[in-house]
């Protein structure tokens, strides 16, 4: 690990990968794993509707909402409402989603680590529509 500063224009803008996000997703690395830290900081945009899929993280995710609004659950919990400066708390091995509300956009910045195998995101299936619009509490 380099001491540096990484600059605003150094990275690039992706589009999220079809297979593990529904609608129109961005991700903005802002730190890759590097020994010894077991450390990824993406920064990721959710326009309207947009969301990940089912998944869990070996050693749970820490999610920070920078902006918008947006929408976590917990498998078997109501929707929940997220919006700016709240942080969820995500433990081991939790099937859960998050994303933007139908109709404003949310972003976070996404903080997760491997375990001792290097596993780190397990995907799985799409939220589906039902799923996704059922009122939040
Ligand atoms: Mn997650």
């Amino acid at each position: 690990m380099e001491p540096r500063i990484v600059r605003a224009n150094a990275g690039k803008t992706k589009i999220a990968p079809e297979d593990m996000f529904v609608g129109q997703v961005l991700q903005d690395q802002i730190f890759v794993p590097e020994d010894p830290s077991r450390l990824r900081v993406t920064r990721v945009t959710f326009t309207p509707g947009g969301r990940t899929n089912w998944h869990a993280h070996a050693v749970g995710q820490i999610l920070y909402v920078l902006s918008g609004v947006g929408r976590y659950q917990r498998e078997g919990e109501p929707v929940e409402e997220i919006s700016a400066g709240d942080t969820v708390i995500i433990p081991p091995n939790t099937r859960h989603w998050h994303g933007a509300a139908p109709d404003q956009m949310m972003c976070h910045l996404a903080l997760s680590e491997t375990d001792d195998a290097g596993h780190a995101t397990s995907w799985l299936e799409p939220v589906s529509e039902d799923d996704y619009t059922k009122a939040t509490t």
